[in-house]
């Protein structure tokens, strides 16, 4: 690899190579608790033409690059698990321009998510995909790994934000794909194959985002329910009455204890399942407020609490983010997964979770995005004893839901955490289709290898 590094440092400034170790580290790890995986070196490219160099002379002498955008991913998607080089965007931030007219934004690939969010506020425009890492994820890693959040039950995830891009093949080839204009049929519909592809198809150098006019003020109602299956009912109920919030998540028992006293979160003692449901409108509008507030008293909640100015709303959001963290600091083991069902079968995801733990002996936490049907399922154990049934619950449940109709991975993606699971979800042929599709970008497999697709395709 030696050899490789010289030939990088003759080709490109000092200043855009590290080979030192110990700067290496941060970027041979994610947030995916996949472990270590050093690179040989990591590339930090400014512009688009040195991407087109690094995949030329990567495929003239055969060896591996793996894109990075911040480091947040959550299935291992930019662990460089052969070596090889990273290419991280985090120089490449910047927003090349937000076309008021036509609205869309046209960015770098390494651009803060909150940052594009912000600079569209300043035209009265709105980026609404709000994942909870929307502070530290970039644009490139949201467009790879399709990310979503919160806002997603209205307005949808990063897939329906992505006009087109300019992206750089394995070999060096740099073209566009995609479009200016909203809607669009013109041949196979690449854009949509880039996103989620979680950089095994294609580099991204330039991003071509949609954005939508603002919103009206919004307000959140947070409705608390004696058990989890009666909030998942409460969501059901929603879903049929014709109300559409931005966001409608839920918690459970479990969730919720985590969480509870964080300022914004201060749920009635035995409330084990709580709605959170955002909604345009809400705090000029009183006959929607009491439309829904009659709509969920019908759900057989034991209590209703509103936060309607955004200080408040951004408590209840900020004690919402702190599940997941919480969860981890107060167990010793916990594995999560990001399940999508069929958003009728909510109820019964809830009862199978819950099934899967008492019989491996586990307690569980289940919390997120139940309008869209995706639920962040976590598995936690605190003996010894227990900790070796952690993987037979994550194996259970993919079998139980996939039954059902999900899927693995509502937002976080496969990378090479859910890679053995794929053929519960996908039958043969469409594996070995996702593998010629693959060989079709990336004949000799050097572009973030050995991600997605599972051994034996
Ligand atoms: C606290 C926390 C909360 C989170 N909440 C959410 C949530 O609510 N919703 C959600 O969807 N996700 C969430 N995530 C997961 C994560 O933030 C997202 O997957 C995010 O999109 C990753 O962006 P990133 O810039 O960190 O990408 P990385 O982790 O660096 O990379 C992710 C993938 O993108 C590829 N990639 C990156 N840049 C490029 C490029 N230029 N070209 C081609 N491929 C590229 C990488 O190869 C990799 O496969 C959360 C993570 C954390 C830590």
């Amino acid at each position: 690899m030696i050899d490789i590094i010289e030939l990088l440092q003759r080709e490109f400034g000092a200043g855009q190579l590290i080979t030192d170790e110990d700067r290496l580290i941060p970027y041979g790890k994610d947030e995916s608790d996949n472990g270590l995986y050093l690179p040989a070196a990591v590339f930090l490219p400014t512009d688009a033409l040195q991407v087109e160099v690094l995949c030329t002379l990567a495929l003239e002498h055969k060896f591996c690059i793996t894109p990075r955008g911040l480091g947040t991913g959550k299935s291992g998607g930019a662990l460089p698990i052969n070596g090889g080089i990273v290419i991280s965007f985090e120089k490449m931030n910047h927003i090349l321009d937000i076309d008021e007219e036509s609205l869309f934004a046209v960015v770098e690939p390494g651009v803060i998510t909150l940052d594009l969010q912000k600079a569209a506020l300043e035209q009265h425009l709105f980026y609404p995909p709000d994942p909870a890492s929307l502070d530290q994820c970039s644009i490139g890693g949201n467009v790879a790994e399709n990310a979503g959040g919160p806002r997603a039950f209205r307005y949808g995830v990063t897939r329906e934000y992505l006009l087109g891009m300019e992206l750089v093949r394995m070999g060096g080839e740099r073209f566009s794909i995609g479009k200016k204009s909203v809607k669009g049929v013109s041949g196979y519909d690449m854009t949509a194959l880039m996103c989620g592809s979680e950089g095994t198809l294609g580099v991204f150098t330039r991003l071509l985002m949609k954005l939508i006019p603002v919103h009206r003020p919004s307000g959140i109602i947070l409705a608390y329910y004696p058990t989890a299956t009666a909030a998942g009912k409460g969501i059901s109920t929603l879903l049929r009455s014709g109300v559409f919030p931005m966001s409608l998540e839920m918690l459970d028992g479990t969730a919720i204890d985590h969480i509870r006293g964080i300022e914004g979160f201060n749920p009635p003692a035995g409330t084990q399942g709580a709605i959170i449901c955002e909604l345009e409108g809400l705090p000029e509008d009183d006959a929607l407020l009491s439309s829904v507030a009659d709509l969920f008293e019908s759900t057989g909640i034991t209590e209703m609490r509103a936060a309607m100015d955004v200080p408040d709303m951004n408590r209840v959001w900020e004690a919402r983010r702190r599940v997941s963290t919480r969860l981890k600091e107060m167990h010793l083991k916990k594995l999560s997964e990001d399940i999508a069902v069929p958003r009728g079968a909510m109820e019964e995801t809830l009862h199978i979770v819950s099934d899967i733990a008492r019989n491996l002996g586990l307690e569980s936490a289940s919390y997120g995005h139940a309008g869209d049907g995706n639920l962040h399922v976590n598995f936690l154990s605190d003996s010894e004893d227990t900790h070796k049934n952690l993987e037979r619950a994550v194996m259970e449940l993919f079998v139980r839901i996939c039954a059902l109709g999900g899927t693995l991975s509502g937002e976080h993606g496969i990378g090479i955490s859910k890679r053995k699971y794929m053929n519960i979800e996908h039958d043969p042929f469409s594996l070995k289709m996702m593998r010629q599709m693959k060989k079709a970008w990336d004949p000799h497999n050097l572009l973030n290898p050995g991600k997605i697709i599972p051994e034996g395709y």
